[in-house]
């Protein structure tokens, strides 16, 4: 079953983490405009250089580079879970403009839900893995081994911009820019919202019992 979701929400709402087990489930492709950044950052391109700045004082990335962005990684995707974009209505719009060229509406948008305090323990307690970008938590989500990648034993690093300042910096620019998505998707009948403070495992599989009763439903 091939599906076109976007996954929104604020930092550390977990969205990378399902993104990742479910882009494997259903044999779509992960999409995640922060972990493209990042790898462009670590490689030093003109792109790294200019996103940069912006990335370590927790503001946007100026629209026009991300669209470009989207625009090249998606061009001839039939199935995909995008997670961290888009961010502003801008973004919102050149992307349905993009669905639109390629005949390939959304099969949903999900709206993790957690409570802000829950987000920030997540943030600062943050471990990611920099060659596959999977995401752990010393607490919540730990890795099988101390430090290292489940899935390919690489070390495990903190982001720098997880820091308490930078994540207050990020929730504010959520609120700003990527909450008014939420009533923008709303009006287009696609949001789905779900419980993400909940474990891991009970989200994947309340997106997964949410995806297949709105395609049941035909929708
Ligand atoms: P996002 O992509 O939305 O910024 P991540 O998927 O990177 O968020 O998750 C943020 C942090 O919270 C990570 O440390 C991750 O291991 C942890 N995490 C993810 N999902 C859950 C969950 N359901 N319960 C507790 N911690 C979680
Ligand atoms: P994330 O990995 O999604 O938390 O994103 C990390 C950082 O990358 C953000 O704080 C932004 O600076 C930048 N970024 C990622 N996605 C976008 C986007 N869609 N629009 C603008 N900036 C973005």
């Amino acid at each position: 079953m091939s599906v076109r979701l976007v996954f929104l929400g604020p930092p550390g709402a977990g969205k990378g983490t399902q993104a990742q087990l479910l882009a494997s489930q259903y044999g779509v492709e992960q999409l995640a405009t922060g972990d493209i950044l990042r790898r462009n950052v670590r490689e030093g391109t003109e792109l790294g250089r200019e996103a940069k700045r912006y990335m370590d004082a927790g503001d946007l990335v100026p629209d026009a580079v991300i669209i470009g962005m989207v625009e090249s990684e998606l061009a001839g995707s039939t199935g995909f879970i995008v997670d961290g974009f888009p961010r502003t209505i801008a973004q919102a719009q050149a992307f349905d403009a993009l669905l639109a060229r390629l005949e390939a509406p959304l099969t949903a948008v999900l709206l993790f839900e957690v409570p802000r305090e829950q987000l920030i323990e997540r943030l600062t307690g943050r471990w990611i893995c920099p060659k596959d970008q999977s995401s752990y938590h010393l607490t919540f989500n730990p890795p099988r081994n101390a430090g290292k990648c489940d899935v390919c034993g690489t070390g495990l690093v903190q982001r720098s911009d997880d820091t308490l300042e930078t994540v207050t910096r990020r929730m504010a620019v959520y609120d700003e820019q990527t909450a008014p998505l939420i009533a923008y998707y709303r009006k287009q009948g696609n949001l789905i919202s779900i419980h993400a403070e909940r474990p891991v495992v009970d989200v994947t599989a309340e997106i997964l019992t949410a995806l297949s009763e709105r395609q049941g439903a035909g929708a």
